[in-house]
């Protein structure tokens, strides 16, 4: 099955009860785009999609 991300923050949580960047508890396995952020505070994406925990996220989530 695919990974899960959620739907408020776009974490890529794999299988979550809880989103553990924004506690949310929505998630959609349909999703697209795959980014990986090391360090949000100089990276144009990860302020884009206003990230501000290192981690893996989806562009789009449905
Ligand atoms: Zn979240």
């Amino acid at each position: 099955m695919k990974e899960q991300a959620c739907r408020k923050c776009h974490r890529v949580v794999g299988k979550a009860e809880v989103c553990p960047v924004c506690k949310g508890t929505s998630f959609s396995a349909d999703w697209k785009g795959y980014v990986v952020v090391r360090d949000p505070e100089n990276s144009q994406i990860a302020k884009a999609l206003k990230i501000t925990q290192e981690g893996s996220y989806a562009l789009r989530v449905r």
